[in-house]
């Protein structure tokens, strides 16, 4: 059976499911967007995701198409429709069709597309070895804050980490700071503190950050968010974490091993700790 798309009050199959050739996502990126996690029809953390739609909506002057319990139920509702277990949901909401033009006459109506995957399988394999990244200067806009459709430097990231035989980028700023990754926040014990880039326009609020800081807190690991480098003494762990993935342990950076380039102990327990809370909400 085929997958199912919400676009513009309309459910169609994935495959006949279009969009207009003027709409502002294609011609400009002017969008923005969510993915959201459901396992077997409990979503994971809906409402952090569906409110930092809104705030990457304000952040660009468009309307939320509807209300966010609208937004909920037809996020629902598609999810429903596509008869899937573990699923994730695409949320994309664009500016909507105008002449191209950047500066569109008049309100537009807001294009609104919701899809649905199955969840990718758990990458068993990097959570028990870890995965490998690399460095890039990081070449994207100044406001990665806001969850923006115009993913081409992450793309070309990607792409330069899977040539050079990683999984992930980490982008880094003229500071050596590390940010984030193409596609994921970066964690890194130092000192025995769980250690973050602070949440700035530097970066994207993840919400897997935000649970994990949180799991960290809550069993007396230590956390700190501030601009942190690879090259600091005491650097003994390093992780991604992202809806898709969960926390996933970083063992290998350019040509850099952490640590014994095993996963570590602070990385481990906060995989568990997330996996956890995804099964106890499953079982509530
Ligand atoms: N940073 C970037 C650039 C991302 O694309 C993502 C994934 N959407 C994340 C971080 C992780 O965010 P989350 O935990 O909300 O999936």
């Amino acid at each position: 059976m085929s997958l199912i798309a919400y676009v513009n009050g309309e459910f169609l199959p994935i495959e006949s499911a279009t969009v207009h050739i003027e709409d502002r996502g294609f011609q400009f990126a002017d969008g923005v967007y969510e993915v959201v996690a459901c396992y077997d029809g409990r979503f994971f953390e809906l409402n952090a995701h569906l409110q930092r739609l809104q705030r990457s909506c304000e952040s660009i002057q468009l309307p939320l198409p509807f209300s966010l319990e609208r937004m909920e139920s037809i996020v629902r509702e598609t999810y429903t429709l596509n008869n899937l277990d573990d699923a994730m949901v695409y949320i994309q909401v664009t500016r909507g069709v105008a002449p191209r033009i950047h500066m569109p006459a008049g309100a537009l109506t807001p294009t609104l597309v919701v899809t649905v995957r199955p969840l990718p399988e758990v990458d068993e394999e990097k959570a028990l070895f870890g995965a490998h990244a690399i460095t890039l200067a990081d070449i994207r806009w100044k406001r990665c804050d806001i969850k923006s459709i115009a993913l081409l430097a992450s793309v070309l990231a990607k792409q330069e980490a899977m040539h050079r035989g990683a999984h992930e980028a980490f982008w880094t700023n003229e500071q050596r700071h590390v940010l984030e990754g193409s596609s994921t926040n970066i964690l890194a014990v130092i000192n025995g503190t769980l250690t973050t880039h602070p949440q700035d326009h530097q970066i994207l609020g993840g919400i897997t950050r935000d649970l994990a800081l949180r799991l960290a807190r809550e069993h007396d690991i230590p956390t700190e968010e501030r601009p942190w480098c690879l090259d600091e003494p005491g650097l003994s762990e390093c992780m991604m974490s992202s809806t898709t993935n969960a926390v996933l342990p970083v063992v290998r950076i350019d040509d850099m091993p952490i640590a014994d380039e095993q996963p570590g102990p602070v990385t481990k327990q906060l995989r568990e700790l997330l996996l956890h809370e995804i099964s106890a909400m499953c079982s509530s």
